[in-house]
């Protein structure tokens, strides 16, 4: 069932179909959307009768996903016609929680944070947004908490999932957004895997990257797990768990002792680059050789491929960021794009795989403690984030 499903839209012959009959179903509202479930944001044609979602398609002219979804985004619906799905607010009352109106709740919530703000001060009071809300909602909930309620206890899953993706690219880069998109996957000339596993979490994207493998374009995966992206890939750096830094650092050190560097961009477009080549020349190779379990001769096979590509992308995910040293190895991803002049163009660049749809729009309006919308820091109102260069640290 799982292969037919996979094939019901693609089939030409109408000969495989899916439970739900998505190429029968005939409807006179279409309602075009975006897939909640992961960040890949694949568009979703949903057909709706009386109400009711009937079929899901995949548009063909959808920039993101052209056609394609996984099996979550075409066929995993019916949760939201559930019979357990709550339809109004409830309020607790002796203990029991009992259906209230809207007009209720909004009472209730309001007296209730009026009375633990002036008994207690405001920053007994949290707020929690969503990175599957729009960039609207999450504005809203961040501005609710900062400027009504009067403190900066506003988090989202933005910050607990990729926060170090965040932090370790405005360090290097001076802004937390992937750098390229991934239509750029046309133009790349090879890809860099780390701490991911695409195919499953993020299945369109997972594909495309694993179309890129397929035609023979060099890959590098950096993984503790043969992931499926390990099977076709160049380099499998099947390193430690915990160990992404001094694998990092290797590959640097490689880089650098090789003379791989793309001196013109160095030279042009970073700073500080002669303390930090100073720095990874300084590093003991056996030491981390030991640590992260990976021969040296495979790492610098890995480094040189990485270096000597025409184009290289990298992409990374939880398993880099849900890391204590996440942000350290989100620098060293930037570094390497930095050292070997792999950003800034098209085929290129740090290219983080978000859990939902709008991470980024979440982390850019504000929700989360530290930053408030556009990343101004909260503790000096006004005065953006310093820029940093490939150093210091
Ligand atoms: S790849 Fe992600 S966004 Fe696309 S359909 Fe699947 S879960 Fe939804």
């Amino acid at each position: 069932m799982r292969e037919l499903r996979r094939r019901a839209q693609a089939c030409p012959t109408s000969a495989i179909s899916d439970i739900f009959e998505s190429k029968a179903v005939a409807t006179a509202e279409k309602v075009r959307t975006v897939c909640t479930y992961c960040g890949v944001g694949c568009n979703l044609e949903v057909a709706v009768d009386s109400n009711k979602v009937k079929s899901i398609q995949a548009p063909y002219d959808a920039e993101v996903n052209q056609g394609h979804t996984c099996l979550k985004g075409r066929f995993a619906f019916s949760f939201y016609d559930h019979p357990d799905r709550i339809r109004t607010p409830l309020i607790r009352r002796n203990g029991e929680l009992v259906p209230a109106t809207w007009d209720e709740a909004y009472d209730f919530i309001a007296e209730k944070l009026t009375a633990i703000k002036s008994q207690h001060g405001p920053d007994f009071i949290a707020g929690i947004s969503s990175a599957r809300c729009t960039n609207e909602e999450n504005y809203l909930m961040q501005k609710f908490i900062r400027a009504v309620i009067g403190t900066n206890n506003i988090d989202s899953c933005a910050r607990v999932c990729h926060s170090p993706t965040a932090l370790g690219m405005q360090r290097t880069f001076g802004t937390g957004a992937a750098t390229n998109s991934i239509e750029d996957l046309k133009y790349t000339k090879c890809i860099m895997i780390i701490g991911a596993n695409p195919t499953d979490a993020h299945p369109v994207t997972g594909a495309k990257l694993k179309q890129v493998a397929m035609k023979g374009i060099p890959s590098i995966v950096i993984d503790p797990r043969r992931t499926e992206m390990a099977k076709y890939a160049t380099h499998h750096l099947q390193l430690r768990p915990g160990t992404n830094v001094p694998l990092l650092q290797m590959m640097l050190y490689y880089i650098i002792m090789d003379g791989l560097e793309d001196k013109t961009f160095v030279a042009s477009r970073t700073e500080g680059y002669e303390g930090f080549r100073q720095q990874i020349l300084g590093l003991d190779i056996d030491k981390l050789e030991q640590t992260c379990g990976v021969s040296r001769e495979q790492v610098r096979a890995a480094a040189r491929t990485y270096a000597s590509a025409e184009a290289a992308m990298s992409f990374h995910g939880l398993g880099v960021t849900e890391h204590s040293q996440g942000t350290l190895t989100v620098m060293l991803i930037a570094d390497l794009a930095m050292v070997t002049g792999n950003i800034g163009r098209r085929g290129v660049g740090v290219n983080p795989l978000r859990g939902q749809n709008n991470v980024q729009g979440a982390a850019d309006m504000g929700c989360q403690p530290h930053q408030g919308a556009g990343y101004l820091d909260v503790t000096k109102p006004g005065v953006p984030q310093p820029v940093r260069g490939v150093l210091p640290r």
